[in-house]
């Protein structure tokens, strides 16, 4: 399983995501150095067929 995501801030650093976890999504949570904060949800498959 993926525990780390990179993406580009809006100030144009790359900046890395690290997985957080929880009970029925993975968050991905990091700070840019510019001070913005970002969060990344990813259900599974798995789970998003099992809330529907
Ligand atoms: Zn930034």
């Amino acid at each position: 399983m993926q525990t780390k995501v990179t993406i580009k801030c809006l100030c144009g650093r790359e900046i890395t995501l690290e997985l957080v976890g929880g009970q029925y999504q993975d968050t991905y949570y990091g700070e840019c150095d510019c001070g913005r904060k970002w969060s990344l949800e990813e259900q599974s498959e798995l789970l998003a067929e099992t809330l529907e």
